[in-house]
């Protein structure tokens, strides 16, 4: 994998001058700042292009955006003089998505028209608007997809896609980072939009396919996600309306707006903004082969889109462009104009936008307050507090107001909540993001959402975002206001854990926590003995952790790491617990644009602790992976994908690869899939004790290749029947098996588009354990469950004997994106030594 940066490479560093030399050469109309360091350490660039004036005055600037962004408390008659004398925010991002090439080569341009044109339309823009631009979103996977295209420009592979992840860890999924924010770009970008300035409006520039239309600028087609501020997607029809005008008096054709792209997204940073009351926009522009010309004949160009169901002349597309040669340059022109018109507007109507600021945010807090519910209290008493501590810290990212009580607090119908205990009050600007992450949320269900025979439409991605839900955390809808003690959460949480005194027995750790995988990868990392607690006994839960009397320097540095307390144990433990030791972990790495699910994986199990090592095919075909492996995963993927069945459509393998006369632009080096001798290697590995993990999807590559006695039940169902965007499922889980410990006996999986499960009765059903089952009726907890008579009752997660070893099968999305917190065990529980098999039995018959 290429992972050169600037520094051991100049070149790359091409754009980096760029803008320093446009800063030094504009006369004080650039700052260029470096955010800082990318994860491959690249730095991570913010240009603020505005009048020398205002840049002379810019923290004044920012504050006085910052009181109209949160205007409780301010006085009108400052808010009257902030909309006179303040100026209008505007971010806009390129090519977050790297091989959307369309936004990092068009910044340059932008920028430079910026500061060297002398008309009036300018000098309004620079003197009114305070543009804040992102020329890269991404600047690691520019490079990748920099050097990829240029080291196959004249060979039968140029402009073919990228074979690997366009960021070290989770290509497309950055968009979807805006969440949760794990990724330092994502850090940036949110600090800088959610915390620092708060704009008024938003654009990010992306690509879309290639035989639609030329490019998709604002609105947003049906659905929207309401709870928004009305005035946010009116401004969005305002700006597009501006943007799809100036685009014709340009004279570029293929336009489309207010088509393909719903309103109600992911909470990737177009689609969450509108909820910080930013007028959240996107540009879709049409891919070409990257930065290489594509010839398209006009009977291929097509609709199919929402809004856009034929390929003519409409009212949202007025102008269809007739085919021919599509080049970067196309795309150029109209993502500039798209995204100079965005400041335009902006600039001739100022006062406008600012004084819409501060009546979306003014009126989100009114109706936060007269709302039902009006606040959520958060109860300190969690199963992991630990991570209710990250869920906060995950809400100030964001810029949400959090409050906390040091003595606890009462709510008018009795409930309590003891002290350290959170208040979020929905009596703030960002009402709408608050519902969204914390309160229990359904997909709309209407016309918008199925088509005329009933059959639902899929949503852009999930059917809801409860990072509460989430994450396992409890967050109570509170229907009246309450009065406390309330002290604001002013900094990020960090949780520092307690040694306790030195006692004879040892140390146990909560097996509850998702930070006490941390710290016993911290104590094997030292060679620490670690058991686990297999049966309960004087206050010990199966899955605590124990360790010896004697290592408390390693203990006392691993719980001001993670948080986790060490207690001492009040007596000697022998019976009912197993001795634990580090596992060696191998994760299947494939091409055809890499695994982003793999990535997030691989990102989750660095920031826990767990060594692991990326195998790729050819390690896989020489067989005998037992002796360097006691855990084999397969994250989320397709079984075609792993096996290697011919790409399909593109996704990331190169077009046309699967017609014999046309060329696969996909380099040999870089086509993957294990094929039949990979398949024999992974069956030799579980049969000869090895423990094969498979996630999502990939647990039908477990089932069908290994012959397991398992049947995917929804597996067949049409749409109409049974369909599961991203929601947040019921479940019971058996949290006595090894899988589950530390897990609550109830709980929520993140279930999206994912496989069910009924484990076929055969003579040896003892080898199989039943782990987690979705719950016998009110499955939804939150998103949109059609066909819940299909799921009811079913296995979500299950191991089944093979041979010597043990297939793990987790059927829902258990690590989703590094959200989903709280059915991370299910997964870390794989990766730890399990009890001896007879010991798990022994515990059965005694119960
Ligand atoms: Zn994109």
């Amino acid at each position: 994998m290429s992972s050169r940066t600037i520094e051991t490479n100049p070149a790359s560093s091409y754009e980096v001058l760029y803008y320093k030399l446009l800063e030094k050469e504009s006369g004080g109309k650039i700052k260029v700042v470096n955010m800082g360091p990318t994860e491959m350490g690249n730095p991570f660039l913010l240009v603020i292009v505005t009048s020398p004036a205002n840049h002379a005055r810019l923290e004044q600037l920012r504050q006085m955006n910052l009181r109209l962004s949160d205007p409780r408390g301010v006085p009108e008659a400052e808010i009257k003089k902030i909309v006179a004398e303040g100026k209008a925010v505007i971010v806009q991002t390129m090519s977050m998505h790297a091989s959307e090439i369309g936004g990092i080569n068009m910044a340059p341009e932008l920028t430079y028209d910026l500061v060297s044109r002398t008309d009036s339309e300018t000098q309004r823009i620079l003197d009114n608007v305070v543009y804040l631009e992102i020329p890269s979103f991404n600047p690691d996977g520019a490079i990748m997809i920099h050097d990829y295209y240029r080291k196959y420009v004249g060979t039968e592979y140029e402009g073919g896609a990228l074979p690997w992840l366009y960021n070290k860890y989770i290509g497309h999924d950055n968009n979807r980072d805006a969440l949760t924010l794990n990724m330092k770009d994502s850090q940036y970008v949110g600090k800088l939009m959610f915390v620092d300035w708060k704009p008024q409006a938003y654009v990010d520039h992306h690509h879309m396919g290639t035989y639609g239309a030329r490019i998709f600028v604002p609105p947003y087609a049906e659905p929207i996600r309401p709870l928004g501020d009305p005035l946010v997607w009116r401004e969005m029809q305002w700006y597009g309306g501006h943007i799809a005008q100036k685009e014709e008096e340009a004279g570029l054709s293929g336009i489309m707006n207010n088509g393909q792209y719903s309103g109600w997204g992911h909470f990737g940073f177009h689609w969450i903004t509108p909820f910080h009351n930013i007028a959240g926009m996107l540009t879709e522009s049409a891919s070409a082969r990257l930065a290489t010309p594509i010839y398209i004949d006009p009977s291929q160009l097509s609709g199919g889109a929402r809004n856009l169901e034929t390929y003519k002349e409409q009212m949202n597309f007025p102008d269809p462009w007739p085919g021919g040669w599509w080049t970067l340059r196309g795309i150029v022109e109209r993502q500039k104009v798209s995204a100079w018109a965005t400041l335009d507007l902006a600039a001739r109507n100022k006062e406008t936008v600012l004084w819409n600021a501060y009546l979306k945010a003014s009126r989100q807090t009114e109706r936060g307050a007269k709302g039902k519910p009006s606040a959520y209290a958060i109860s300190a008493s969690q199963h992991d507090p630990l991570t209710l501590n990250k869920l906060v810290n995950f809400l100030l990212q964001q810029g949400i107001e959090v409050m906390q009580s040091a003595r606890g607090f009462g709510t008018p119908d009795g409930m309590t909540y003891p002290g350290g205990s959170f208040y979020v009050s929905l009596a703030q600007p960002k009402m709408g993001l608050i519902r969204y992450l914390l309160g229990e949320t359904h997909y709309s269900d209407n016309e918008w959402t199925r088509q005329q025979d009933g059959t639902p439409m899929r949503p852009y991605d999930m059917g809801a975002d409860v990072l509460a839900e989430y994450m396992g955390i409890k967050a109570d809808p509170l229907n009246d206001a309450v009065k406390a003690d309330f002290v604001k959460v002013a900094a990020p949480i960090v949780s520092v854990g307690k040694l306790a005194p030195k006692g004879p027995f040892g140390y146990v750790i909560d097996g509850r926590l998702n930070d006490a995988y941390r710290a016993v990868n911290m104590l094997w990392e030292k060679g620490v003995a670690v058991r686990r607690v297999d049966k309960p006994a004087d206050g010990l839960r199966p899955g605590d952790w124990l360790v010896p009397a004697g290592s408390e320097a390693a203990y006392t540095e691993a719980a001001a790491k993670t948080g986790v307390d060490f207690n001492a144990l009040k007596a000697d433990v022998k019976d009912g617990v197993h001795e634990t030791k580090r596992l060696r972990i191998g994760m299947y790495q494939r091409y055809r644009g890499g695994n982003m699910d793999e990535g997030w994986t691989r990102w989750i199990f660095e920031t826990w602790g767990f060594p692991f090592t990326q195998v790729y095919d050819a390690e896989i075909l020489k067989g005998n992976l037992n002796a360097k492996y006691d855990v084999f995963i397969f994250a989320d993927d397709s079984t075609g994908t792993i096996t290697g069945e011919p790409n399909v459509g593109g996704g990331g393998g190169g077009r046309g690869g699967s017609f014999a006369g046309v060329p696969d632009t996909t380099p040999p080096e870089y086509r993957s899939g294990i094929g039949n001798a990979g398949v024999t290697a992974i069956k030799d590995f579980v049969q000869k004790g090895g423990t094969l993990i498979t996630l999502g999807g990939a647990t039908d590559f477990a089932i069908t290749k290994l012959g397991l006695p398992v049947r995917n039940v929804v597996a067949g169902l049409s749409p109409k029947e049974f369909f599961v965007p991203g929601s947040t499922l019921r479940v019971k889980i058996d949290n006595t098996n090894p899988l589950a410990y530390g897990m609550p006996s109830e709980g929520l999986v993140l279930f999206h588009y994912s496989p069910a499960f009924d484990v076929v009765a055969t003579d040896f059903n003892d080898r199989n354990d039943i782990v987690v089952r979705y719950a016998d009726r009110n499955v939804e907890r939150s998103g949109w469950l059609n066909g819940e008579k299909y799921i009811a009752g079913k296995t979500a997660m299950a191991s089944v004997g093979y041979g010597q070893g043990t297939v793990v099968l987790i059927g829902f999305r258990t690590q989703n994106r590094a959200q989903t917190h709280g059915t991370y065990k299910f997964l870390f529980n794989a990766l730890v030594t399990p009890p001896a098999k007879v010991a798990i039995t022994a515990t059965r018959n005694n119960q």
